[in-house]
């Protein structure tokens, strides 16, 4: 059963969202508001599929609304219906060009309204799913490469903005070319996708993100935590895996498939930029290898 979507309806006229719920009656969640202030908070703290907008009200007009809904990163992309009783060629022209992606005129003929908002509510549904795919490794189900560049540039900015700490955990399985070359790609693939499900189970926060990073590599973004915290849990990262007991008969350190993870912190001097704070916990990562692997290596050791 697919998640219930939800619609935001901005009209200062009460009996539009009440002829929206009776159109869609428990299908589909809808919210309103009154003015256009409202109606845009509203739109940043809920996120709604689909916003339906009237053109015509008090304080801000729907045009001026849909301009800053518009130019806010956090709502830019939620599709805008205009909703209103303004149906001159030069009204429906301005709105579709604000960026709105349809115009429905009032008074409301309902079953019009409601197959128009199905289809949209529809696309809006096969747009999240494929954005949803572009961020995911296929193999794995964790994020991908590009999910992981996205996030790691966001959170460190927001870390630098609001001064708080942003670790990064790199992680590769040791000797996995033997591993492969042992049993043969297909249960390599099997081993990769448990090693990424267990350093998975241990990420227990919203905004903590595990990625593979490259074939048999990983990594964890973990917003607003320092150092100590990183290590700990890289740690707990490293013992989870070497407890899946995998065999791995041609491995040195432990018979079984094991990580070595690199831990770096923006606390650490010197991390000015991104590419310092990969550069860091790929350096830190090498020296875990060097050190004898299945262990975790820290900046600042
Ligand atoms: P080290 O302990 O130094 O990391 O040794 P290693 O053998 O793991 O390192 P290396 O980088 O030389 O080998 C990585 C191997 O990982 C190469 C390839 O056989 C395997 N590999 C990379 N991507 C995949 C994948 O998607 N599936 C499978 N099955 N194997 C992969
Ligand atoms: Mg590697
Ligand atoms: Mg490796």
């Amino acid at each position: 059963m697919p998640e219930t979507q939800s619609v935001l309806i901005i009209d200062d006229d009460p009996v539009v969202a009440e002829i929206m719920e009776t159109i869609f009656a428990g299908e589909v969640q809808i919210t309103s508001c009154r003015n256009g202030p409202d109606g845009i908070a509203a739109a940043v703290a809920g996120a709604p599929d689909l916003i339906l907008l009237d053109v015509r009200m008090p304080e801000m007009d729907g045009y001026e609304a849909l301009k800053l809904l518009k130019s806010s990163s956090e709502t830019e992309d939620i599709p805008v219906i205009f909703l209103t009783a303004k149906t001159e060629t030069e009204d429906e022209f301005m709105g579709l060009e604000l960026g709105a992606i349809d115009y429905i005129s009032k008074p409301i003929i309902p079953r019009i309204v409601k197959v128009r908002i199905h289809n949209h509510l529809l696309l809006k549904r096969n747009r999240d799913q494929l954005a949803n795919m572009s961020m995911i490794d296929g193999l794995t189900g964790i994020a991908n490469r590009r999910r992981f560049d996205d996030y790691l540039d966001q959170e460190f900015r927001r870390g630098a903005r609001s001064e708080y700490p942003v670790s990064l955990l790199m992680l590769d399985i040791d000797e996995f070319k033997i591993y492969n070359d042992s049993f043969g790609h297909q249960q390599g693939d099997e081993c990769l996708k448990a090693v990424a499900a267990e350093i998975k189970s241990h990420s227990r926060r919203p905004s903590d993100l595990v990625a593979r990073y490259g074939g048999e590599e990983f990594a964890v973004i973990l917003p607003d935590t320092p150092l100590g915290a990183a290590q700990m849990l890289a740690e707990k990262i490293r013992a989870g895996v070497e407890g899946l007991q995998i065999a791995h008969p041609g491995a040195q350190a432990t018979p079984y498939v094991t990580v070595s993870i690199g831990a770096a912190c923006t606390e650490n001097a010197g991390i000015t930029a991104l590419t310092d704070l990969i550069e860091v916990a790929d350096k830190c990562l090498y020296r875990a290898k060097e050190t004898g692997r299945n262990r975790v290596c820290k900046s600042l050791d």
